[in-house]
């Protein structure tokens, strides 16, 4: 499949990767949107969350769980971030892999879009 994200599990494309799991791999945003802009992400191909039922509950929890550990990691946790799943077009979902955004380590907007 020519999926971005899935390159990046497999090592075709390269990435900063700041963990890695059997399940899960998180890496630096190429585009940072923060100070801390980080994407965790499934090793297995979703195309959005929207994908996801109630079988891939744990996933999703693992997902938090990495993020809440690696905002504490980044420093940010004390001082407030940000987790964003984007689904679908409307979503504002550019890349067709599930991936869940962990921002922090300046004010965020308290928009939601
Ligand atoms: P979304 O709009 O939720 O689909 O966000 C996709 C995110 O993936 C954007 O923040 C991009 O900057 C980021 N992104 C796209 N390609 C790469 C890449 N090769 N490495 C790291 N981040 C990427």
């Amino acid at each position: 499949m020519d999926c971005i994200f899935c390159h990046i599990v497999s090592g075709k494309i390269p990435s900063d990767i700041v963990y890695q799991d059997e399940k899960v791999i998180a890496f630096r945003d190429i585009n940072p949107q923060s100070p801390v802009h980080l994407l965790v992400i499934p090793r297995e191909h979703f195309t959005s969350l929207a994908d996801l039922t109630e079988k891939e509950a744990h996933l999703m929890g693992h997902m938090v769980g990495v993020a809440n550990q690696l905002a504490r990691d980044e420093g940010i946790s004390g001082t407030g971030y940000r987790l964003v799943i984007n689904c679908g077009k409307q979503g504002g979902q550019l890349v067709p892999h599930l991936h869940l955004h962990v921002m922090g380590g300046r004010q965020l907007s308290g928009q939601l879009g």
